[in-house]
């Protein structure tokens, strides 16, 4: 059982680091983390690498706001994007990715992964009134 595609020990480090950390960071604050170990890692490297890992589907890549992140955790998930602080939270709802394979399937689309993001305020910034 051989590997298909080789990994290089910079692409492996920024899979380390992406699989330790549930922040969905952007390619500039993984950059900022990997370079510790490999000073010689310049943020193109980096981009060039989240691109390609996301083409292979090892990682998602999702774009909030504007601005791309990144995820190590690939099997069917929600997330949560709150407007305020611009927080990504997962979400492992079975139900909602099942009522929506379940929709689709009547209509003769057989969808194997759901992904979606929902928009709204994180418990602190909803705290955060006074009212709340
Ligand atoms: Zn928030
Ligand atoms: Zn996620």
């Amino acid at each position: 059982m051989g590997k298909k595609t080789r990994m290089t020990s910079q692409r492996l480090k920024i899979l380390e680091y992406l699989k330790s950390v549930k922040t969905h960071p952007t390619a500039e604050v993984v950059y900022r983390h990997v370079k510790k170990d490999l000073p010689a890692i310049t943020l193109a490297t980096v981009y060039r690498n989240l691109n390609l890992l996301a083409e292979q589907g090892e990682i998602l890549k999702l774009e909030i706001n504007g601005e791309f992140h990144f995820d190590a955790d690939i099997c069917c998930h929600q997330h949560c994007v709150c407007k305020k602080c611009g927080k990504i939270m997962d979400m492992f709802n079975k139900d909602i990715s099942n009522y929506i394979k379940n929709k689709l399937k009547t209509r003769g689309f057989y969808p194997d992964c759901v992904n979606v993001m929902l928009k709204g305020l994180c418990k602190k910034c909803k705290g955060g009134d006074k009212n709340g």
